[in-house]
């Protein structure tokens, strides 16, 4: 037993929200030796899950419910940790050390928040008619399958992942679907020009409708869906409509609780808020990444996981600044897109060709600083791009667009 291992003996951790950061910290801290009592709370009704495979293989009804299970349900007694489903926390006190449930209040000695992000609310008339839906929870994704097994038209609201995603696992069951995005092009957020234009092109071939640089003003029907109004007046018949069009941290909690907020719970390089004893993971985190200049919030497993593993290992007393790579990933028909870094701040771009006619990847560069990779069916260029980053070398243009170059001679180059 080490040191500070046996200090966490009689202690309390406990956790609001067990989604991917949350559980992910819960087994972590067990496994890196907390010896003390673990709560994990869950507004949820159910044990914690994956949420990517919500909009891809489940949505499709390729996968079970069982099969999204973070953990099996034996685990959790296992590593004695006790995990409350249905549980909102209300309320957290700082000064006593408590938070509040509905009809309950529970003590302890070091909090962790861990509670996620929300969908935005779709602001145009018309938002509450039948056969709406969005895409977090789920419940969610159970919905949207028993909606789409009566419709023959959907429309999707928002050209981001999740709503591209939906529109390739709804296309792929057989639904005719349009796609509305206000931007002029496709993951005009997150993704490169290129990329853009490869899923604009890739949805098209499927038969997805998509209309770019168009608002949706209100949604028809009298008591369920039957059209969307744009902002040109045209209206596109539909019998259902999903929209994903951005998420925003769940952080009332913590403003409630004085702890500082700015489009995320503000945490240091350990992941401590301003409050002693409080710690926030995951998409709910605004934090400063050693290699952005500006802080930033992610969505996604990646940041969710390594959050998790890095306060457990703090809080078991191997502290090191926070200073994992961001990826990503999404699948849309039979297509991988994997990216390492963040193309946020690319000032130039270079393509190389991958091994098959179908794969590729852009690579991105902030001056001579080799930033992101983008792979699409190219998980060795992403393996590579990302371990470049992990090491911080960067390779030149000219060695990325020369596919005879072996980029894993790069990895080694002194
Ligand atoms: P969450 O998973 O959101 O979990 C937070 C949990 O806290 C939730 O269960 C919530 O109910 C609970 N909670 C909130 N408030 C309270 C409270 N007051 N009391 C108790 N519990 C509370 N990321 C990828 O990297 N790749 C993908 O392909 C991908 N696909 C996605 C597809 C969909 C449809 C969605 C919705 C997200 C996807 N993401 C993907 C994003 C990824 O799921 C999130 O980044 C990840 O789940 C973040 O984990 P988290 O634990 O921080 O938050």
């Amino acid at each position: 037993m080490t040191e500070s291992n046996s200090t966490s003996i009689g202690q309390h951790c406990l956790i609001i929200g067990a989604g991917h950061a949350g559980t992910q910290f819960a087994f972590g801290l067990r496994r890196e030796g907390w010896l003390g009592r673990i709560t994990l709370l869950s507004e949820e009704p159910c044990l914690p899950y994956h949420r990517p495979p919500l909009s891809k293989d489940y949505l499709k009804g390729a996968t079970s419910a069982e099969s999204l299970l973070l953990k099996s349900p034996e685990s959790y007694q296992q590593a004695d940790i006790l995990f409350l489903k249905d549980s909102k926390v209300v309320r957290i006190d700082p000064s006593k050390k408590e938070i509040r449930l509905a009809d309950d209040s529970l003590s302890y000695d070091h909090l962790v928040i861990a509670t996620g992000g929300r969908n935005r609310p779709l602001p145009v008339k018309g938002a509450e008619l039948e056969g709406i839906h969005d895409l977090r929870f789920l419940s969610d994704a159970d919905q949207i399958q028993s909606t789409y097994q009566n419709s023959r038209k959907a429309v999707i609201i928002g050209g981001g992942y999740v709503g591209l995603e939906i529109a390739a696992s709804l296309s792929m069951s057989g639904i005719d679907v349009s796609l509305i995005e206000r931007e002029t092009r496709v993951m005009a957020r997150v993704a490169s020009q290129e990329l853009s234009t490869f899923f604009f092109e890739l949805h098209t071939d499927h038969d997805v409708q998509i209309l770019t640089g168009t608002e949706v003003t209100e949604i028809l029907g009298d008591t369920h869906v039957k059209g969307v109004r744009v902002d040109q007046g045209q209206v596109i018949d539909c019998d259902m409509v999903v929209y994903g069009i951005g998420a925003e941290p769940c952080i009332e909690l913590a403003l409630d609780a004085n702890i500082k907020c700015d489009n995320g719970i503000i945490v240091d390089e350990n992941l401590q808020t301003n409050i002693s004893g409080i710690h926030a993971i995951g998409d709910c985190t605004a934090f400063v990444d050693n290699r952005q200049v500006t802080r930033l919030r992610l969505e996604s497993v990646q940041n969710a996981n390594d959050q998790a593993r890095h306060l457990a290992k703090a809080m078991c007393g191997k502290a090191s600044p926070y200073a994992a790579v961001p990826w990503f990933w999404s699948d849309q028909y039979n297509v991988k897109l994997q990216i390492a870094g963040l193309t946020g701040t690319s000032e130039s771009t270079v393509r190389r060709t991958g091994e098959t006619d179908q794969s590729f990847s852009i690579w991105h560069f902030r001056g001579d600083e080799f930033i992101a990779v983008e792979a699409i069916n190219d998980p060795k260029s992403y393996m590579i791009g990302l371990k470049l980053l992990e090491i911080r070398k960067s390779p030149s243009p000219d060695e990325i667009a020369d596919p005879s170059f072996d980029l894993r001679a790069l990895i080694r180059r002194p």
